[in-house]
């Protein structure tokens, strides 16, 4: 086939099933916004208006993109991605848009998917997605700063994501970063070792606004929270906006500056709870849309109802889902869903099949404290104690890692949780009460473990 006859659009087609094909679950709905403006230089060259997904293809997904290319035509092609009709010349001529002078932001990844338009609305994020969408239109205007925090898998990722995004849209030439802090801490002790502070500098302090994701990986950074603090008073006192997330609120982050605490407290500090039934329904049927899976309705609510603690487990079944329905050839239905939820949610072996939310129930009843005390961000004693046992039971029996733990008990830190059964550990020993509560809570759980199923 020569490859300059190629048909654009049959080849799209093509394209855009090979992908479907081997990468289901790469795909996502918004692909069918590609086009393909034909072949030139030995690259298939794609078009994509939106920036974000031009930048998400290209870091992401090229790999895939030609390896597809390459199967469909049968020739040795690459791929390239333009984001204007104009770079790419039919004669064969093709002048690529040099990308290569924006570097500052070349390594700002955002991924499409997280916009406020796929940003479900429920009881437990409602304040921090009002405030991120007041923050997106009147940067520097509504709150400032604006502090999000919540657990592991709880949509603050996605929210700063979606600030950054409806902001972009709205003001192109306004200068928008979003980083995690890991990436912050790497750029700034990189420059630290090239000696190019000044450039550091330059570039975090020229922000109109500036997202941080993840704070609480400031913890224990004393010079890396030394340079932030003058990051984020240079940014704050000229008005530019600064959005951070984090794991806790500002006053329960571990090793951590006061003058910060104070500083990421003095703007809105808003908390995302985990999603209600209703809400993790909602979520299901959205991010079924996007990876363009089919869920039927029954599925979705067992799905729901089964995995209720943040929305990575949900999607973690939607993806097991999809991959069985591809094996097996068939849609997905409720026989596969209770295969893949049953011997899908980490438990791996006889003896460590109970769920933390066996741990949380028992420990409720046991101690006579609220399930939303255990998970709340409450001290004292009468809750902590019995918060740390559940900790440490749930270390014992279960096959989640230290920071899942810490998810599952209101979002905490997995120093936290090692605090937690270091301390449980110690006192045991010495603590004869406590010693007979944790056989008893122990026997108690094991009866139920062999009532499972
Ligand atoms: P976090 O940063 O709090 O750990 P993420 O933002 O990464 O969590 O969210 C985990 C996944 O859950 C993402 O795929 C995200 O799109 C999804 N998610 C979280 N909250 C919502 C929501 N309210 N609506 C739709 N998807 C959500
Ligand atoms: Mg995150």
């Amino acid at each position: 086939m020569p490859t300059n006859k190629i048909d654009a659009k049959q080849l799209r087609v093509d394209l855009l099933a090979q992908l479907r094909r081997d990468h289901t679950t790469m795909c996502r709905k918004w692909f069918e916004d590609i086009e393909v403006l034909g072949i030139s230089n030995g690259a298939v060259v794609i078009l994509l208006q939106e920036e974000v997904q031009l930048k998400y293809l290209e870091r992401c997904c090229k790999k895939q993109f030609v390896e597809a290319s390459q199967t469909i035509t049968g020739h040795l092609l690459g791929v390239q991605f333009v984001d204007s009709r104009e770079s790419f010349v039919s004669n064969n001529k093709t002048s690529f848009v040099d990308r290569s002078g924006d570097d500052t932001y070349g390594d700002m990844l955002i991924s499409p998917d997280y916009s406020f338009n796929n940003f479900i609305v429920g009881p437990g994020n409602q304040l921090a997605h009002a405030a991120s969408i007041a923050v997106a239109k009147k940067p520097g205007q509504a709150y400032n700063p604006l502090f999000i925090h919540g657990g592991v898998g709880l949509g603050k990722t996605h929210l700063l994501q979606a600030i950054c995004q409806t902001a972009m849209h709205s003001n192109a030439s306004m200068k928008i970063y979003y980083v995690s802090c890991n990436g912050f801490m790497t750029q700034f002790l990189e420059s630290v070792q090239a000696g190019e502070m000044t450039e550091f500098r330059y570039k975090f302090r020229a922000f109109d606004m500036l997202i941080i994701d993840d704070i609480h990986d400031l913890s224990n950074r004393e010079q890396t929270q030394e340079e932030f603090f003058h990051t984020f008073n240079t940014l704050f006192q000229s008005g530019k906006q600064v959005v951070i997330s984090s794991d806790a609120p500002p006053n329960e982050i571990p090793h951590i500056e006061d003058r910060l605490i104070s500083r990421f407290s003095c703007g809105l500090v808003a908390g995302i709870d985990p999603p209600r039934f209703e809400t993790r329904v909602a979520i299901i049927k959205k991010k079924a849309m996007l990876r363009e899976i089919d869920m039927p309705e029954d599925v979705s609510n067992y799905v729901a109802a089964r995995l209720d603690r943040n929305i990575r487990q949900l999607e973690g079944a939607m993806t097991k889902l999809q991959g069985l329905s591809l094996i097996d050839g068939s849609p997905i239905d409720m026989a596969m869903a209770k295969a893949a939820i049953s011997s899908g949610s980490g438990r791996n072996s006889r003896a460590k099949r109970l769920s933390i939310q066996d741990i949380l129930d028992a420990i409720s009843v046991f101690y006579d404290v609220k399930l939303s005390d255990l998970l709340s961000k409450r001290r004292n004693k009468s809750i902590t104690m019995p918060r740390q046992v559940g900790m440490w039971l749930a270390r014992q029996h279960t096959v989640f890692s230290l920071e899942e733990i810490g998810g599952y008990f209101g979002g905490r830190d997995h120093t936290t949780v090692m605090h937690a059964i270091k301390m449980i550990n110690d006192k045991k020993a010495s603590n004869q009460q406590l010693d007979q509560d944790l056989i008893r809570l122990q026997n108690q759980l094991a009866g139920e473990e062999e009532g499972q199923e």
